[in-house]
């Protein structure tokens, strides 16, 4: 098998079996540019999806089994953004945002996640079909950035200590976004049942600075690879273990012949309303920007 390139479009597994520790690092580049390129979006939409499909490459690269999937959903009320979701299914992301551009043009440089979302909760869904696992954990978006939000998601809702860094950015016209993740491993690891988790655990300190040292640019250098930003990080340790590389990639399953069948279960007469003025239904995929006509006398049965 070929080894895989750790610079982009690439999630890295790694554990530190003596500090109890495991984590993701991850940088996206030309996945994004084919899913932002699928949308008109302004640059600090865009900044906010690539962290967003960042953010979801992570998590999704936690997932035990190939064919688990996450999504990454954001409900908001009152905010510029009034809706975000991604989703990682084996490797693959997507994702798009609905916000309002007449409000966004008012917005700080730098806008807090409340002038964002306004009163706004994001959901994380982990879905493992084969364990026939399904959990879904939300938390307020707050704070300074999705990475910041994450963090609460793990600390508040699975009492795991996290540590979330994100960071994008666009030169030449291209994007390139990276983000790591650590988290204590309670005792017991992976597979057991947890009695109890030490929030203040000696050993998660040490981990959370080490890791929290990473900069920004290092983690959207896309020359620099993943490995090498890990042995930056953690050289000092007795051992560190890298996992199996995830390659990313942009994937959507919107499927013609299934929009098709979820339009054949309208009634004839609500078919027949959503007839354009070119005499066939339009349906648009709102990830990946595809539209599908529909001639309605493939419908009739
Ligand atoms: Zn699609």
């Amino acid at each position: 098998m070929p080894t895989t390139e750790l610079t982009t479009d690439v999630a890295l597994g790694v554990a530190i079996p003596s500090r109890n520790a495991r984590g993701r690092i991850a940088r996206l580049g030309s996945v994004l540019d084919a899913i932002l390129g699928s949308h008109e979006y302004p640059p600090l939409i865009e900044e906010l999806l690539a962290e967003a499909l960042t953010l979801t490459a992570l998590l999704g690269s936690l997932l035990k089994e190939p064919q688990g999937q996450l999504t990454l959903q954001a409900q908001t009320q009152g905010g510029i953004v009034d809706l975000l979701v991604c989703d990682y299914l084996g490797g693959e992301l997507r994702g798009y945002v609905r916000h309002d551009p007449a409000r966004l043009a008012d917005a700080p440089r730098e806008p807090s996640l409340k002038e964002l979302f306004g009163d706004g909760y994001l959901a994380i869904t982990f879905d493992q079909p084969l364990a026939n696992e399904r959990y879904q954990g939300i938390v307020p978006l707050e704070g300074k950035n999705l990475g910041e939000a994450a963090q609460s998601y793990f600390a508040q809702s699975e009492q795991i200590p996290s540590l979330v860094r994100l960071a994008a950015e666009k030169s030449g016209g291209h994007w390139s976004a990276g983000g790591l993740l650590f988290q204590h491993l309670p005792e017991g690891e992976e597979g057991r049942e947890r009695l109890h988790t030490q929030l203040d655990h000696p050993d998660w300190p040490h981990v959370a600075i080490l890791g929290g040292s990473v900069k920004p640019e290092e983690l959207t250098d896309a020359a620099l690879p993943l490995d090498d930003i890990i042995w930056r990080l953690f050289h000092d340790e007795d051992e560190v273990r890298t996992l199996s590389a995830i390659v990313l990639s942009r994937g959507c399953r919107c499927d013609p012949d299934y929009v098709r069948s979820v339009i054949a279960r309208f009634p004839a007469e609500e078919r027949d309303a959503m007839v354009g003025d070119d005499g066939v239904i339009r349906v648009d995929c709102a990830f990946c920007s595809s539209s599908f006509a529909i001639e309605p006398k493939e419908l009739s049965s």
